[in-house]
């Protein structure tokens, strides 16, 4: 699934293609995502204008023209590229298409992803209520810390909660709580201040790395034939259950937190 790294090395690899050119069509070939797409609206609004802008927020890309934003979420499976006419594939939903012949190619197998038009960001249903950027200056162990007070839900499902930062996803709240020694069933309001130093710390330190190694594969973002491939993690803990654990050799154990699937050592990661 994309998470955030994959999301913003997204960004960074189609933001050189598409920003300052005109929209000559958009080619909505399935519209049935997570929510219809409102095709005509788009393509009312794109048609001969300008992408003046593209910025992430969260898990979600927000293409700006004439200070009206497309909304793009990739949802399970989704993954954007910059193609050319031919080499249509199967789940190549929609194309952007510009005036110099680039198109910017929507790819989405299991059709969890999103673009949805919005006149009135600040207020969108999808933006509204998200918590700040684990990357922005609002994001620190004493505001997680404020945050946890009386909170008996575990610490995992609480920096999960995109209320209460963005785009900590599955892979990286494992990683995070494995690198700042903290079990992942622990109520969050039990966890200490100087714990949660630690664990904005790894969250940042860790999604950062996923940003840095996922630079190698922008190149995949102009391939045209091929799907940009999310990239590889050196993963310590997420997907390890059964095998030992790099720091001291007792097996990773799994649990099941919130519908979720977890993996902690039950030796490196204490609870409180
Ligand atoms: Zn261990």
């Amino acid at each position: 699934m994309p998470e955030l790294p994959e999301v913003e090395t997204t960004l960074r690899g189609i933001e050189p293609h598409i920003v300052s050119k005109s929209v000559s069509s958009v080619i909505v070939r399935q519209k049935s995502l997570r929510w219809p797409v409102p095709v005509s609206l788009i393509q009312k609004k794109l048609k001969n204008k300008r992408i003046d802008n593209i910025k992430r927020r969260g898990k979600y890309l927000l293409l700006e023209s004439s200070k009206e934003h497309l909304i793009i979420h990739l949802g399970m499976s989704g993954s954007l590229r910059i193609s050319d006419k031919e080499h249509i594939k199967k789940h190549d939903h929609i194309d952007i298409c510009f005036n110099d012949g680039t198109i910017l190619r929507y790819c989405d197998p299991r059709r969890f992803g999103c673009f949805l038009w919005s006149d009135d960001l600040d207020n969108h249903f999808l933006l509204k209520d998200l918590g700040p950027e684990p990357l922005g200056n609002h994001f620190n162990g004493e505001y997680l810390f404020k945050l946890s007070k009386k909170r008996k839900t575990p610490i995992k499902n609480f920096i999960m909660n995109s209320k209460i930062v963005v785009g900590v996803g599955n892979i990286y709240a494992s990683e995070a709580l494995y690198a700042s020694g903290i079990k992942p069933s622990s109520q969050a309001g039990r966890v200490p201040r100087n714990k949660y130093e630690i664990l904005a710390h790894e969250i940042v330190t860790i999604l950062k790395k996923s940003i840095k190694d996922g630079g190698t594969t922008l190149r995949d973002f102009v391939s045209g034939n091929n799907e940009p491939g999310y990239f590889k993690q050196s993963l310590k803990v997420y997907g390890r259950e059964g095998k030992e654990c790099y720091a001291c050799k007792t097996i990773i154990k799994g649990q099941r937190i919130g519908q979720r699937a977890s993996a902690y050592c039950p030796n490196c990661q204490t609870r409180f």
